[in-house]
């Protein structure tokens, strides 16, 4: 049960001044219930008591236990925190994959009032010291799949008390760096404890950027707004979550927390199933199907392994109904390929680890079911509409709003309770006005339709007029021999920058540059057509997904256009 109110909230307010006062509002007369992390663990322990969480586990075997179990374990966690000297508002590392121990620690250390840091290990080693003593984490929770990275990282982080390998003592790697085994800690305890309360504004969870230009910056996010976040994700034009789904997070939760559906998924009762380390489209269709995953998310790049797979093994799903696809722009080729071979619904995504990270989701207005098929998917392929809890708009290069036309693209600014104020351990904060600036550049159309054009650092800027580099890669994504593409800016002594566009072709085909660039006439202005296609075996990825774009232009710096070589053939 959860215990009567052990401290006051921060923000004393009254429910008792008499009617008419003039001296305060006459404040409402409900319940003071602060919105804490632990409270979604405790609702669906109670409420859901036997539904399932399901795990690939990184030792090998499928792990099974209910919402009941989950929370005592997670207590337990609590419980040896404490005992160790953890304090409320002390950092706790993990460094781990989408397992049942993962999410323990995440209501472990928020329930008792730490602050659970997520780290992304695909990072490089000098960005995880960086972030993990920036943080100051007081112990880091890993997987066994990072013990070497562990060895690697643990003497440039001396103020890390300890790390404690997320397995039993018999799966305990051999390791330099001394070690606590998590189910002999959790096992001295006894999982009889009453989660606290306290205030809601309190940190509870803490997630760094990846850093692409400058070091990695920490958003700290709080229990309230974790929680709204999860009421806002679980809404029918959000993520449509329910106690009758079986919900798979294929984004890791060191991502964003895997877009809060560690969160959401105990708010409505669902079933969770979680994948653990193996995210190739054999292993995660296998899992979809013995558990029957109605619902998931992931990056366009996990995607498009799973699609793959299916493709050339000829399978169909039995249960997967909807996904929400983020991270990066959706190609309009997955979504349709989604919905018109594998009849799954796609609910395009965009938003960012600053806004914990759910801004905007495409889906329809009751104004659009009369419209045409082909209209409706045009809209949905969009990065969609706000949720109540954000609100946006799109600002010129003088800081004036511009309008809500669909063709008219600024700079895109956000706020809401669930976005960033400032970066954790920086002063100065970084909105304009109260407004949040996400970096990326995007339209807003009459119905509050937002399409992402570019980050504002890809926009490829030719004669003063910009081209959407996610548009050129959108049309090469459609031909049927395009893996992947992407499109970057070429030096231009005439226009400034041209597009170059980089490809990998599908195993076996052999599109050529001439027929690509063929295949966009009639399909964007001829003048975004790219000066050029070059041809590889593969495009670099960060460490969440995205196409590194900064390392494309390296490698490409010195390419040449053909437009370029003819005119300097020509003047010489
Ligand atoms: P996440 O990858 O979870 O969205 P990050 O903070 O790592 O969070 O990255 C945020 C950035 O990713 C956004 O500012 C935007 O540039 C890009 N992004 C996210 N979703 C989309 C999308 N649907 N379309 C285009 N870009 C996207």
């Amino acid at each position: 049960m959860v215990t009567p109110q052990q401290e006051p909230p921060g923000r004393q307010v009254s429910g008792h001044e008499p009617r008419g006062s003039s001296a305060a509002p006459l404040m409402g007369q409900m319940m003071q219930m602060p919105l804490l992390i632990s409270s979604l663990l405790h609702h669906a322990a109670r409420h859901f008591g036997d539904t399932e969480i399901v795990t690939r586990r990184i030792e090998g075997d499928l792990h099974r236990y209910t919402y009941a179990d989950c929370e005592v374990r997670a207590k337990q966690l609590a419980q040896a925190l404490l005992a160790t000297g953890v304090k409320r508002g002390d950092r706790i590392g993990t460094l781990a994959w989408n397992t049942y121990r993962h999410l323990e620690v995440y209501y472990g250390t928020s329930g008792m009032g730490a602050v659970c840091h997520t780290i992304n290990p695909r990072l490089f080693a000098e960005q995880l010291v960086f972030i993990i003593n920036h943080a100051e984490d007081r112990f880091v929770l890993f997987d066994i799949t990072f013990a070497a990275l562990v060895d690697q990282l643990a003497a440039q982080c001396p103020q890390v008390r300890g790390w404690i390998a997320l397995t039993d003592r018999a799966h305990l790697p051999a390791m330099q760096t001394p070690i606590i085994c998590y189910e002999e800690w959790l096992a001295a305890q006894s999982g009889e404890f009453d989660w606290p309360q306290f205030d809601e504004l309190s940190a509870s969870s803490l997630c760094y950027t990846s850093g692409t230009t400058g070091h990695p910056k920490g958003a700290l996010y709080s229990h309230r707004s974790t929680v709204l976040h999860a009421y806002g994700a679980a809404l029918p034009d959000a993520m449509a979550c329910s106690a009758r789904d079986a919900i798979m997070p294929v984004v890791p939760m060191f991502h964003v927390n895997a877009w809060g559906i560690p969160y959401t998924a105990p708010l409505v009762g669902a079933k969770l199933v979680l994948p653990g380390k193996d995210l190739d489209g054999a292993s995660l269709y296998a899992l979809m199907e013995s558990e029957q995953v109605s619902f998931s998310a992931g990056v366009p790049t996990v995607w498009l392994g799973l699609l793959n797979y299916l493709s050339q093994n000829n399978l169909q799903f039995s249960s997967f109904k909807r996904t929400v696809i983020g991270g990066s722009a959706c190609p309009p080729a997955m979504l349709r390929s989604f919905e018109d071979q594998f009849g799954v619904h796609v609910i395009h995504a965009w938003g960012m680890t600053e806004l914990s990270p759910l801004g905007t989701l495409a889906n329809l207005k009751a104004k659009h079911a009369a419209l045409p098929p082909e209209a409706q998917r045009h809209i949905l392929e969009k990065q969609g509409h706000v949720i109540f809890g954000v609100d946006l708009r799109i600002v010129g290069i003088d800081g004036l709003e511009l309008p809500w036309d669909g063709v008219s693209f600024g700079d895109l600014q956000v706020r809401g309770p669930w976005v960033v104020e400032r970066y954790f351990g920086q002063l100065e904060s970084p909105l304009i006005d109260g407004w949040f600036p996400t970096g990326d550049v995007a339209t807003i159309d009459a119905d509050g339709y937002m399409q992402i054009t570019d980050r504002s650092k890809d926009v490829i800027k030719s004669g003063g007029e910009w081209i959407s580099s996610i548009e050129i890669e959108n049309v090469a994504m459609a031909h049927p021999e395009v893996a992947e593409a992407a499109c970057i800016s070429c030096a231009h002594p005439k226009w400034d920058e041209r597009p170059l566009l980089v490809v990998v072709r599908k195993p076996g085909t052999e599109v050529d540059r001439e027929s690509l660039l063929q295949f966009y006439e009639g399909r964007v202005a001829k003048w975004w057509i790219p000066d050029d296609i070059a041809f590889v075996d593969a495009i670099p990825h960060t460490a969440t997904g995205k196409i590194q774009k900064l390392k494309l232009r390296e490698l490409f710096k010195n390419h040449v256009l053909p437009s370029v070589s003819q005119m300097q053939a020509e003047s010489t």
